[in-house]
């Protein structure tokens, strides 16, 4: 894959017209990184998203990545920039074959000549996707869904993977299948920044995690501190 960048935000704030969703949020993502955050519902964690693949403006506070100023570049300049989005519903064209919606993955025209190398790519990190390239989109099932979400956002080349939830209405055992694709596709050495609900599973394929609460760092640390502590096990792990 193309080399990986590093993410930094430094006292973002961001919400919706009047509303107020992050108070002065400060990250980073190292290269080759992977790195959660976890949260309630409501906690700010997908407007966190949003804020970093410029869907929404920050109203203050700072944002970089891989040395640019992503405060002042434009929206659409983004994607050329690397930073591929998974959002929590998915988005896929239902009504598409897997395969043609990994094209539309690699639709710029910085990524069509890859079209063939990443598609091939994809199916060997997920023979599954191979098996069912013919398949329309909307057919298949949540978990499979969702891979075919992360297989198209790989088709653009990314330098970081923005995952929103991805296991966010799958049974357990499809919970597992997904994290073991994440597991997969940090190990080739891209940055990725995982949004979940599901502390326990992400805090094993992660090297560090924030909690969000309320639009603000309630904690951080790397994941193996993080499941350990009282604090967070009582709060979201259901411990003692
Ligand atoms: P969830 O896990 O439920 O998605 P979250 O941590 O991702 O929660 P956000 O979706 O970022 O939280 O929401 C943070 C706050 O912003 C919430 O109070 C939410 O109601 C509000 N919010 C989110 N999207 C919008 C929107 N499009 N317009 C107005 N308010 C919004």
């Amino acid at each position: 894959p193309a080399s990986s960048a590093s993410l930094e935000l430094n006292g973002v704030h961001a919400g919706y017209g009047d509303f107020a969703a992050l108070f002065g949020v400060g990250l980073h993502v190292d290269p080759g990184e992977a790195v959660g955050v976890v949260g309630p519902n409501g906690a700010g964690k997908t407007t966190l998203l949003r804020v970093i693949s410029g869907l929404i403006r920050p109203t203050a506070g700072s944002l970089r990545f891989d040395g640019h100023d992503l405060t002042t570049t434009p929206a659409h300049a983004l994607p050329a920039l690397g930073i591929a989005h998974v959002p929590e519903n998915r988005r896929l064209f239902p009504h598409l074959t897997v395969e043609e919606n990994l094209k539309v993955g690699a639709f710029s025209p910085a990524a069509r000549p890859h079209f063939i190398a990443r598609r091939d790519h994809v199916y060997e990190l997920f023979p599954k996707m191979k098996a069912r390239r013919h398949q329309l989109a909307g057919t298949m099932s949540g978990g499979e869904q969702q891979m075919c979400a992360i297989g198209r956002a790989l088709m653009c080349g990314p330098r970081i993977l923005l995952l929103d939830e991805p296991s966010a209405g799958l049974a357990p055992l499809v919970v597992q299948q997904v994290f073991d694709l994440v597991r997969r596709i940090r190990q080739e050495g891209l940055t990725v920044l995982i949004v979940e609900q599901n502390v326990a599973q992400v805090l094993r394929v992660v090297d560090r995690a924030y909690v969000l609460e309320t639009g603000r760092v309630a904690a951080e640390g790397r994941s193996a501190e993080l499941a350990a502590d009282p604090a967070i096990r009582r709060s979201y792990l259901g411990g003692h």
